[in-house]
């Protein structure tokens, strides 16, 4: 069985979230439930129980996109995506998740960054700050979920 987890990949540089992946477990409520405002309580319910309630779920915030109040993973999937977060978080590990931007990891350095710090242009590009580039085109998500 998969295992539910919150990871929040401080960036390199500054220390906030590169990003924000949650895994849920059936039946279950996010970690920060009782700090979620009623509208997006509401608004997580309502796409819950579209694909009833006994599916794993995933949140995702990434670097310049996620997917709003998540979807639902199969089994299959929800492993691939804990095993993908263990702790140190590495970036041939997170990889292996299939998400558009790695979680906001950069590669060649092995280290997440924010938003800010992906210095991320208009069409989608970022440039960490040490100069190694991707794309964070979230056009591409969810490519291979
Ligand atoms: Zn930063
Ligand atoms: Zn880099």
């Amino acid at each position: 069985m998969p295992r539910a987890f919150v990871a929040d990949p401080p960036c390199a540089m500054c220390g906030r979230p590169s990003s924000h992946v949650e895994l849920v477990a059936p039946g279950a409520k996010p970690a920060d439930w009782q700090r979620w405002p009623p509208q997006r309580r509401d608004a997580y319910d309502t796409a819950r129980q579209r694909h009833g309630d006994q599916q794993w779920w995933l949140l995702f915030s990434g670097v310049v996109a996620g997917n709003g109040h998540g979807q639902p993973v199969d089994l299959a999937q929800a492993t691939r995506i804990a095993s993908a977060f263990a702790e140190p978080y590495r970036y041939t590990l997170v990889r292996t998740a299939g998400f558009y931007d790695d979680a906001g990891f950069c590669g060649p350095c092995d280290a997440p960054y924010c938003q800010q710090h992906w210095n991320v242009s208009s069409s989608g590009y970022g440039t960490c700050p040490r100069g190694h580039g991707k794309s964070l085109d979230a056009l591409s998500w969810p490519d291979d979920l």
